[in-house]
């Protein structure tokens, strides 16, 4: 992987941050460059469409140009692209890409098949584009986009709580830190409670058209996004 910062490209630039189960491209675009580096996610389940597309919207609509010179936006629209194509939840060979993540709980038996977690931790081409892209960009912050059947929130592992009020405070979804049964090998736990990255999941009602979704959920992200430009939100210092 030959990932580049923007010094001698222009603003947008799309990457391929590596290839899915069935070769598809995952793609990382940087949008800004600024101070503090935020990483957007969506399309981890590829049967939740109200969080990608949201994202794929905000991509499309250019409201992040406002950022340029504050926040150093990242983007990957759709980590299971696969999954995306056909509507599931889990990558082509099955696993779900929230569970496969190396945590210290991984646990090789799901729950349920639905977070089948691999047959080991990072298994997934998918994972693994994930974990370089983390490695290499260093995010202060990370935003995966989501979506559920019951009880929508803005979900927050580490040190995020604040900024999970900040879309709160636009969105109208409850904040919480616990959703109520365990994700071993989620990006929050690896990220989130591992590595005290402030991360938030966004769990969309599934089933919202994408009207509406984009209409309550775009003006959370700028809001997140212009407490983050206005360096007001206080930074752990943590390394990968
Ligand atoms: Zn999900």
């Amino acid at each position: 992987m030959h990932l580049q910062r923007n010094q001698d490209r222009e603003l947008p630039c799309r990457q391929v941050l590596g290839y899915s189960v069935q070769g598809r491209p995952i793609d990382l675009w940087q949008l800004t460059q600024g101070v503090h580096s935020l990483l957007l996610i969506g399309g981890v389940h590829g049967n939740e469409v109200e969080g990608y597309d949201l994202l794929e919207r905000y991509l499309a609509h250019e409201g992040w140009r406002s950022w340029a010179g504050k926040v150093t936006l990242w983007m990957i629209p759709r980590l299971n692209p696969d999954g995306c194509a056909v509507g599931q939840r889990l990558n082509a060979r099955g696993v779900d890409l929230n569970r496969n993540l190396p945590t210290r709980d991984w646990i090789p038996t799901p729950s349920e098949a639905r977070y089948s977690p691999g047959a080991a931790p990072a298994s997934e081409p998918e994972t693994q584009a994930l974990l370089a892209c983390l490695a290499w960009i260093q995010p202060q912050l990370i935003l995966s986009a989501h979506s559920c059947e019951q009880n929508p929130c803005v979900n927050y592992n580490g040190p995020a709580r604040e900024l999970a009020e900040v879309m709160a405070a636009h969105n109208g979804l409850p904040v919480t830190d616990d959703i109520g049964y365990p994700t071993p090998g989620s990006l929050g736990t690896w990220a989130g409670r591992e590595r005290g990255i402030p991360t938030l999941t966004l769990e969309l009602l599934r089933g919202t058209p994408r009207d509406p979704v984009w209409q309550e959920q775009a003006p959370a992200l700028q809001a997140l996004l212009e407490f983050v430009a206005s360096g007001s939100h206080e930074w752990p210092n943590n390394e990968l």
